[in-house]
Formats: structure tokens, sequence, C-alpha cells
């Protein structure tokens, strides 16, 4: 088998082996914040990090990042590890940000002690005045120049719930000249009286992201850090916050950034995603047209097919767009191989075979995969009156047509060739029943002559008598537009595409009578669909997946 060649994360961690770092203290992270459901741009993460896990045998944490108790909730958490397990991926250690509260508080007291960090008692208009712009140096505040004692008092206040929200933060003392914004003296803590879903009113300051995250690491022992690029200016923050603190008998946690993934046609911040769950403009984070893992899985992905996705995408430091389409491809790809093949009828038109006797009924063999010879077949019963599709029918067809018109022959797909003979049309000229003639001998795999012969085409069918009613849910995508927050002057939700949703009755083969939520299927010659989980035995959902590429994929 051929090597793949190595991404640039790979090639950073083999030459720090070949520079003699112990292969056993290689270790990983995935940090998500708990304040939404986890979408495919996290997959990437996710790929990335357990991937490098599996590859070096190593640990990979799954860390919780709780450090903002005014978005966090218990519902995420859980939905978060529903996700990363269904993408079949396993933590080392399950943590979280708010398990290190104490230590940190301990560390930022160390730095005040040192002359690092001082309580700030300005507005924050006042302060982001100071910080000065990126090409005007800042100035220092009033209360930069606080005495220890000082400090440490107010900040002990802060912290026991003494003073109110705004009125004061934690800064760390670096350089309100450092030509990098971030390191003009960085809030390190807030004050927020808010219950935490771990701490509850244990705290009433909380950590930054840019104090807490690296601290974190380090408390974990992280070797490789792995986060987007947005977060390339803050490595010299992590640095600095790691400096206050490092032991050199530790290992020292290193950033590396890559380019995140950005997909077309969509949106991927949480608090966008949040916003359209909270304003019922999709049903819910698992809407099967959201790009949430759950949304996707909702809509009939598979976990192979997001993982394949993650893995033809790769890790690089530049960033780009991704086609959808790529997506649906790599689903297509895994689904062709494993979705059996099933008939279903979704725009019905009826059609009786006039020389076929009114009391038969027949079972016919029908092949579940002929891309998987182990899923075997299954028998469909056929019958005189039956439903096709009304696309496949025109009363006059041009010479291109491959389908089922007046005079012409078509196969019925598993059963016998037809023949269309003539309409029965409404008052309005409407047609509402086709009379075809079938030819009695050639049934499919009967071996006779007949059951050779060449036709036009092939039509899926389902018997009416035998047929079950199901709601099918056609998805469109759900913006109109390629990069629809990407519009300085524009609302991303003024992009929504107000067509994302059809719900319609289609009849699907009586096999299907007692499948289950999240069993995929092929429609033949329509494309995949997915038992939704708001399915019940009287009543079967299915998502519309994706459509198939080809007519017949065999
Ligand atoms: P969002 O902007 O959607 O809220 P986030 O980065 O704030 O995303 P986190 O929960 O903090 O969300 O992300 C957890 C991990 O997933 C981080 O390491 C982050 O870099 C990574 N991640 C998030 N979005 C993407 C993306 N689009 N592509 C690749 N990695 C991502
Ligand atoms: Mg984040
Ligand atoms: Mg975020």
């Amino acid at each position: 088998t051929e090597e793949k060649s190595l991404h640039f994360i790979e090639q950073i961690i083999e030459d720090s082996l070949s520079n003699g770092f112990p292969k056993d203290k290689l270790r990983f992270r995935f940090p998500p914040e708990p304040n939404g459901y986890l979408h495919i741009g996290h997959a990437k993460s996710i790929c990335l990090n357990f991937g490098l896990g599996l590859k070096y045998n190593a640990p990979v944490n799954l860390r919780f990042d709780d450090t903002n108790p005014a978005k966090e909730e218990q519902e995420y958490v859980d939905a978060i590890k529903e996700d990363l397990k269904w993408l079949g991926f396993d933590w080392t250690e399950e943590l979280y940000s708010s398990d290190y509260f104490q230590q940190l508080y301990e560390w930022a007291v160390a730095m005040i002690k040192n002359g690092k960090a001082y309580v700030d008692s300005q507005s924050s208009e006042d302060m982001a005045i100071q910080k000065g712009t990126p090409t005007q140096p800042g100035v220092d505040g009033p209360y930069r120049n606080r005495t220890i004692a000082e400090n440490l008092a107010l900040f002990e206040a802060m912290k026991n719930g003494d003073h109110p929200e705004g009125s004061h933060v934690l800064r760390a003392k670096i350089d309100m000249k450092s030509t990098n914004m971030l390191m003009r003296d960085p809030l390190m803590y807030r004050i927020l009286h808010r219950h935490h879903h771990r701490t509850g009113n244990d705290w009433n300051i909380y950590p930054m992201y840019d104090y807490a995250h690296g601290e974190s690491d380090y408390i974990e022992q992280i070797s490789h850090s792995i986060c987007t690029l947005e977060f390339v200016m803050h490595r010299e923050l992590y640095n600095w916050f790691l400096d206050q603190i490092y032991d050199a008998n530790k290992v020292r946690p290193h950033q590396y950034e890559f380019a995140r993934l950005n997909l077309n046609y969509t949106v991927m911040s949480k608090r966008k995603l949040l916003q359209l769950v909270q304003e019922n403009i999709v049903n819910g984070w698992d809407d099967p047209r959201m790009p949430t893992i759950s949304g996707l899985r909702r809509r009939g992905y598979t976990a192979a097919s997001i993982r394949k996705f993650c893995e033809i995408i790769g890790v690089a430091k530049r960033e780009n767009v991704i086609d959808f389409s790529l997506l649906e491809f790599c689903l297509r790809e895994d689904l062709n191989k494993t979705a059996p093949r099933v008939m279903a009828v979704l725009d019905p038109i009826k059609l009786v075979i006039t020389n076929y006797p009114e009391d038969k009924e027949e079972w016919l063999e029908a092949e579940n995969n002929q891309e998987d010879e182990s899923a075997g077949f299954r028998k469909v019963p056929f019958s005189r009156e039956l439903y096709i599709e009304r696309e496949d029918f025109l009363e006059e067809a041009p010479a291109k047509f491959f389908r089922l018109s007046l005079g012409k022959e078509v196969r019925l797909k598993n059963a016998y060739i037809i023949k269309g003979e003539h309409v029965v049309k409404d008052a309005s000229g409407t047609i509402t029943e086709i009379h075809v003639t079938y030819d009695e001998d050639s049934r499919s795999g009967s071996g006779s002559e007949a059951s050779q012969r060449k036709v036009a085409g092939t039509l899926h069918w389902v018997t009416i008598k035998h047929a079950i009613e199901a709601e099918v849910r056609l998805y469109d995508r759900l913006f109109i537009d390629e990069a629809p927050d990407s519009h300085k002057e524009k609302n991303f939700l003024e992009f929504m595409n107000p067509n994302s949703l059809e719900v319609i009755k289609g009849f699907v083969e009586p096999s299907l009578a007692t499948v289950q939520a999240g069993e995929k299927f092929q429609f033949q010659r329509l494309g995949y669909f997915n038992v939704d989980k708001d399915s019940t035995e009287d009543k079967i959902i299915f998502n519309k997946t994706v459509g198939l590429k080809d007519a017949w994929e065999e």
C-alpha cells in the first residue's frame, strides 16, 4: 500500500520525535465550549486530534471549555459526547476547565504577588480607549500601579461576590504598547454572578479564554494544542501565560494553528446556529438542514462519510471554502455500498395492466444491493394495479425519452415488460390512469428469451394494494447564498431559502413496514432516504438524505 504523505502537524510531531521528544509524552485534546451543538467544522478538528491520538497511540482528552456560565449548559455537554461517540471516537479523559478554577485562581493570585496582574476598575469603554489601535500604541490606565496588597484584597473581594458585575476586572500586566493588541494587558477574570452548570454558585469570577486555555493545556500536559488560524495572534499570549507557571521538568504545551473548515451555502458559527434554533427558523439543533453533526445524522449522513470527508479535505494552513457537494459525494460513496435498494413512488399515478388477472398476486424476487452480495434478496408483491412516478410517463414522447409512453415498451424493475396502450383523463384533461399490457413471458430473472429483451428503460413502481403510505421530507439548501454570513451590510438571515423543506406523501413497498429510526435506504432512481426519529408505527417518516448522481447506479 502507498504511504500517505504527512500533513504539516504530523510533520511537526515527527520532527519533535526525531529531536528527542519522548513519544509517550504526546498528548492531545479536543476542547469544545458547551455553548451549542457540534457542527461539521468541529468534525475536522475532531478527526485531526483523535486521528493523531490513534496514529501515535497517544491520549486525547475531551475537555469542555466551560468558562462562560452565561452561555453553557448540560444539554450541550451531553449532545457533544453523543456526537463524538457517534462519529466513532473515544476520549481518554472527560475533563472540564471548570475543574481547574481553584488552580487558576491560585496562579492568578501568584501573578498578582509577582506584579504580573492587577485589578482594573474602569469602565470597559475607558479601557478600550486606552488600548489604542493596531497602528497606535495604548496607554497605561490609572489603576495599573495599584499596590500588590490592594490588588490582592480587591481580587479576593471580587471572588467573594462583594462587587457587582462590570465593576472590576483582573488584567495581566504586560505591555500597553505591544504591537500585538492582545498583549496590551489582556483581561484574565471578569465578575459574573451566574450559576455555572458544574460549579453552581461557588464562583463570582470567571477566567477568560486566553488565560484558562493554555493553563488547562499545561495542567493536562497536552503536548500539541491545536486550534484554528484565528488564534495565531493569541499564541504570544498563550506562551506568556505559560511562562508565568512553567516548570522545566514538565511538558510545555505548544499551540499550532490550522485552517478551519468553511463550507459554502451554510453558516457554522454556533452563535448563528443558535439563532436559527431560538427563532424557530429550523426545528432544533438536529434539524436535517443544519450543518450540525446531529442534523447531518438525522438527515441520513453516516459517520464513515463524515470521517472520509475530513480525510479528503486534509489539514493545511491556508483558508479556503469547500464545496458542499464534496460532503455529499463522500456520503453517496458510502451509502451506495451499504444502503439496501427499495422501491418507492413519491408522485404517484395509477397504472393498470389490463391483461393481468384481477385477482392475481405474485411475490417477485428483488436484489437488495447489487454492490453487496451479502445483502441478499427480498420479495416484492406484484399485481394488476400499480403506482409509478407521474414524470415517468408522457403520452407523446420525444425519441430520447427512455420512459413509458403510448405504444412504447419499458421494464418494470424486478418484474415484467409493459407497453403503453391508452390513458384515462379527468374533465380538466389531467391523466388519472395509464392503461398498459404486459408480456407474460418477460419476468426478470425467469431466464426466458423475453426476459432478456432490451427495452428503452426501467421504471420503479409499487402495488397500490400493498404499498404503505409514508411522509417524505424533501430538503433543499438552507441558504440561497454561497456565503450567507460574509455580507457586510446584510444579516445572514436575509439569505434563508424559503423552500428548504417540502413535506409530501409517498408510497413505499411493504418490506418497509417495520423500519426503525436511522435505517437508510436507496429509493431506486430517487435517492437515499433515512427513517426519521419522529416515525411511529402508524406513520413512517423519511428524510431525503441526498439524491443519486445516476438514475440507475448499477
Ligand atoms: P464557533 O465559532 O462555531 O462557536 P468555536 O471555535 O468557538 O466555534 P469551540 O467549541 O470552541 O467552538 O471549538 C472546539 C474546537 O473545534 C476548537 O479547537 C476549534 O478550533 C474547532 N473548530 C471550531 N470550528 C471549526 C471549523 N469550522 N473548522 C475546524 N475546526 C473548528
Ligand atoms: Mg471557541
Ligand atoms: Mg465560539
